[in-house]
């Protein structure tokens, strides 16, 4: 009998993506705080949106996604057709590294980077290559280090995941700047709705053509389960990803929900200062108890414990009380557990089990 056939290079090095778990055995109220969801749920108009949108699910979406790219264009003024709209925001990274980096050719980004990085980079057989960061920081100069002739992309999130932490505009200019010519700076937003003063990149992906910026439905929107996200830059570069695109990618229920969940800005303003006070509330909770954490400018707080097996402990007494957050051994931080900011009744439970094991 014949054999199947060899995949590509790289494939077989891919360590699988954990998803947050969702579930604890023998617990019926749980509290998921692993995947920086939003504790509020979907916005009302986009759950109605897509009841609306399920009816005519016998007809294919339009291939174009014009409603959608209208609505984003409009609250961030931004140019619709530098938009492409993407089952996830996991679909427009992967476009890149399929688009601009194949065998030969190295992908950076960050030590405590999202590990969907080398995941689409060997996907499209390139080579990842992690840079160190300071304090949990991005680096822009350990970057800048490690970037040559085969570099073709560089991802950073800013705000970061697993960290939280955020880098300043002129820092990422700098990095914009020092790195070598053809090669595309990637700044995932997947957060930049939860930061401050901060436009996510969108201004410099305007005016840049070295700099593309991706966004999400999954956090903010409340739509992780829907899977939209959607890519902002230079035409050159939108124009490429377009060939890749599937072309109905995106449901008519997605399309519908997201779009009604972009025009919502009363449901994002509410959802925006209600994480403020609770991640507030969150980081003071968490250093009081002991733990250190660096200012959140995200969704959620990394919280550092004495070592890793501090970190796997409380992880495990949480998780005996329902409520689950998430180990990041994954992302190269052993002592660290990242804990999603809930909503008030949320961070209340969070703080009564750290405190329950920390007396423990
Ligand atoms: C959650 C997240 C995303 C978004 O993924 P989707 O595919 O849009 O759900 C992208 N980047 C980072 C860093 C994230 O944490």
């Amino acid at each position: 009998m014949q054999s199947a056939p060899a995949p590509q290079p790289g494939i077989m090095e891919i360590a699988l993506y954990q998803g947050g778990a969702s579930k604890v055995e023998g617990v019926e109220d749980v509290l998921k705080l692993s995947s920086n969801e939003n504790p509020h749920g979907a916005p009302e108009s986009a759950q109605a949106a897509a009841r609306e949108a399920a009816a005519a699910m016998h007809l294919y979406p339009p291939t174009d996604h014009a409603g959608l790219r209208a609505a984003i264009a409009e609250v961030h003024d931004l140019d619709p057709d530098r938009i492409i709209c993407g089952v996830g925001s996991d679909e427009v990274l992967h476009w890149l590294c399929q688009a601009y980096a194949g065998p030969g050719d190295e992908v950076l980004h960050t030590t405590h980077g999202f590990l969907m990085y080398p995941i689409s980079a060997r996907a499209a057989g390139a080579t990842p290559v992690a840079a160190p960061e300071r304090d949990r920081h991005v680096d822009v100069d350990a970057l800048l280090q490690r970037a040559g002739d085969r570099t073709k992309l560089c991802f950073i999130a800013n705000p970061a995941n697993p960290t939280g932490t955020l880098i300043g505009g002129q820092d990422i200019v700098r990095l914009a700047d020092g790195l070598p010519d053809g090669c595309l700076l990637v700044l995932d937003g997947a957060y930049a709705e939860f930061a401050e003063d901060y436009d996510g990149g969108l201004g410099l992906a305007g005016a840049r053509e070295n700099v593309f910026c991706t966004r999400t439905f999954s956090k903010m929107y409340g739509l992780g389960g829907l899977r939209v996200g959607w890519g902002y830059g230079p035409q050159p570069v939108i124009d490429v990803l377009n060939r890749i695109r599937g072309p109905f990618n995106l449901s008519n229920v997605a399309l519908a929900a997201a779009e009604a969940a972009m025009r919502d800005r009363a449901f994002v303003a509410r959802c925006l200062e209600d994480n403020r006070i609770q991640r507030d509330r969150l980081t003071r909770g968490l250093r009081a108890l002991g733990l250190a954490c660096d200012s959140s400018a995200a969704n959620f707080v990394l919280a550092r414990f004495a070592d890793a097996e501090a970190a796997v402990a409380c992880d495990a007494a949480l998780r005996a009380r329902g409520v689950i957050v998430r180990h990041v051994a994954g992302y190269g931080l052993p002592d660290c557990l990242r804990i999603t900011v809930g909503d008030a009744a949320g961070v209340d439970r969070v703080l009564e089990g750290v405190a329950a094991w920390a007396q423990a």
